[in-house]
């Protein structure tokens, strides 16, 4: 089997909630998804999808996304897609870094790989647990009793993990508004509910440090992403209690690698685009694996493509160290596919269907940007 053609599209994607809030005083209201189909000799199609959060949350931007698929597109016609690492090999042969450019391309390969021999690519990834994965909510930043209620909205729809997000500029109230942010959205926490207090890189030690002293005794959370950088989130991490998570500084196979190797983290935020992919991302959970790590399988963003992809890495992390997947297809209004996930019992099944098991809606993408090969 080899890569015959390959397909670039853009597709943009409102947030479900209007305006979604951030630290530093960031503001989303849609997202710019590059979404990728590949066509293999004998007809088989696969997808991928690539959506980063804006331009301001990694080092990442939809441009960028479609420049380096564009970059790297050409050296793929002819490769077997279903030799996952061999492609990962030509990729970065073609373009250093740029893992939000690979991620789609990887995908749609996987895809392409599962249909192939009739599995789910999460047969593929080692097996499905059978279990249904908890969701997470995203609580973006704001009022404290406003994400309290936010909060409540999700318990209703089943979401067993919160994501609360604070990191409050000084002029919007600092330390003490996020306390209390804090406070407000675990002041109904049921039992099995579970809270990641995500500050995005948006916090320094002092601000964190004095945050976490102004909070009630006993709350039950871990602290993501607290600072921008390495050095800030290690001296955090020896003056404090508090589990701590990574994220945006955990990107790729060297930065989980250290994540480990210094102690700095009790988990991660593994999100399928930031690793370049399901190959990487694969890896990424054994490593978390062997080293007890928990894990949140996400992405930066995107639409059911993106979700699919999530749902099947998800259901092959050991389910101790399972903490959530996010529903990217829930936070966005633009249906690019029928995905027919099992719902229900706390969590989302995948489907037993070849490859992601998904149908894409090719008319909400419209004609192809770009198109390689024949
Ligand atoms: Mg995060």
């Amino acid at each position: 089997m080899k890569i015959a053609r390959i397909e670039l599209y853009k597709a943009d994607l409102p947030y479900s909630g209007g305006v979604y809030l951030l630290s530093g005083g960031r503001q989303y209201t849609s997202f710019d998804a590059s979404i990728v189909r590949i066509i293999a000799d004998d007809g088989t199609e696969g997808w991928g999808e690539s959506t980063p959060w804006g331009s301001t949350y990694i080092a990442s931007h939809a441009l960028g996304t479609r420049a380096g698929i564009a970059e790297i597109a050409p050296a793929l016609l002819g490769r077997d897609p279903r030799q996952v690492d061999r492609i990962n090999d030509t990729m970065d042969f073609a373009l250093v870094g740029h893992n939000h450019a690979k991620s789609a391309l990887d995908v749609a390969c996987w895809d392409i790989f599962g249909k192939s021999v009739g599995l789910p690519v999460a047969e593929l990834l080692g097996g499905g647990s059978g279990k249904p994965l908890p969701m997470i909510s995203s609580i973006y930043a704001g009022d404290p009793e406003e994400m309290r209620r936010r909060t409540a909205d999700h318990r209703a729809r089943g979401y067993l993990g919160h994501s609360v997000k604070i990191g409050a500029l000084d002029s919007e109230g600092g330390p003490t508004l996020d306390a209390e942010r804090i406070a407000a959205c675990l002041a109904d926490k049921k039992p099995g509910e579970f809270f990641l207090v995500d500050a995005n890189c948006g916090m320094t030690v002092e601000t964190a440090l004095r945050m976490l002293r102004l909070l009630p005794h006993g709350l039950d959370f871990v602290l993501e992403a607290p600072c921008a950088t390495w050095r800030e989130c290690v001296s955090l991490r020896r003056r404090t209690g508090v589990p701590i998570i990574f994220d945006e500084l955990a990107t790729n196979d060297a930065s989980v690698v250290q994540t480990i190797a210094d102690d700095v983290a009790d988990g991660i935020g593994l999100k399928i685009a930031k690793a370049g992919g399901l190959t990487h991302s694969r890896r990424h959970r054994d490593i978390c694996s062997a080293a007890g790590l928990t894990m949140s399988v996400q992405d930066t963003a995107g639409s059911a493509i993106a979700f699919a992809s999530i749902v099947h890495l998800g259901a092959t992390v050991p389910t101790r160290l399972l903490r959530c997947v996010a529903n990217t297809d829930d936070m966005v209004t633009l249906k690019t596919a029928a995905f027919n996930a099992r719902f229900g019992d706390g969590g989302v099944i995948p489907p037993d269907l070849p490859g992601l098991g998904i149908e894409v809606d090719r008319s909400v993408l419209g004609e192809p940007l770009t198109i390689w090969g024949d």
